[in-house]
């Protein structure tokens, strides 16, 4: 069943259940997330699971499918990019066994473990860097401008004119 996950969660408890978890967090909760999109209600599907690794160290397993609302850099309008991701992270690991794992790792606070942080930075890596319509064509200024000119006389400030022209 597809419930609201829990803020925290107790990492020794966890472990000791391997246990699995399925449900939604909220954007509304990842203020940091949200200062970096368009933000709005939306939830986000994730699962986890506490356990051991081979080497025997505590690991945070899990996945998530977000659709975020970001705006085009190219064209200013607002679309979604949608990030499907998984992760394998360490739980309160030394530098050596990041080292050893090539794994990151979280850290509790008391034993605890803020979920919500964890996914919001998850997400927030997997951000990408530019964000644009996969239609190279999506800003019609642009297109327009390009189209109009004729190749000899191709001015690269001609775009920038007309951009300034439509303001
Ligand atoms: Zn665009």
């Amino acid at each position: 069943m597809q419930g609201k996950l829990q803020q925290t969660y107790k990492v020794s408890r966890e472990l000791g259940n391997h246990a699995y978890f399925s449900g939604e967090l909220l954007l509304s909760q990842m203020p940091r997330l949200s200062e970096l999109i368009i933000a709005d209600d939306s939830r986000i599907p994730v699962t986890f699971e506490f356990g051991y690794n081979e080497a025997q160290l505590a690991t945070l397993k899990g996945g998530y499918q977000a659709d975020l609302k970001v705006i085009c850099q190219r064209c200013l309008e607002p679309m979604v990019t949608s990030i499907n991701q998984e992760f394998t992270l360490l739980i309160d690991a030394t530098d050596e066994d990041i080292e050893s794992c090539q794994l990151d790792s979280v850290y509790t606070s008391e034993g605890y473990l803020n979920m919500v942080e964890v996914i919001e930075d998850e997400l927030i890596l997997a951000l990408p860097l530019i964000m644009m319509h996969e239609d190279r064509n999506c800003n019609s200024y642009l297109q327009a401008a390009s189209e109009s000119l004729p190749v000899e006389t191709n001015n690269p400030f001609a775009v920038l004119q007309t951009l300034k022209g439509n303001d």
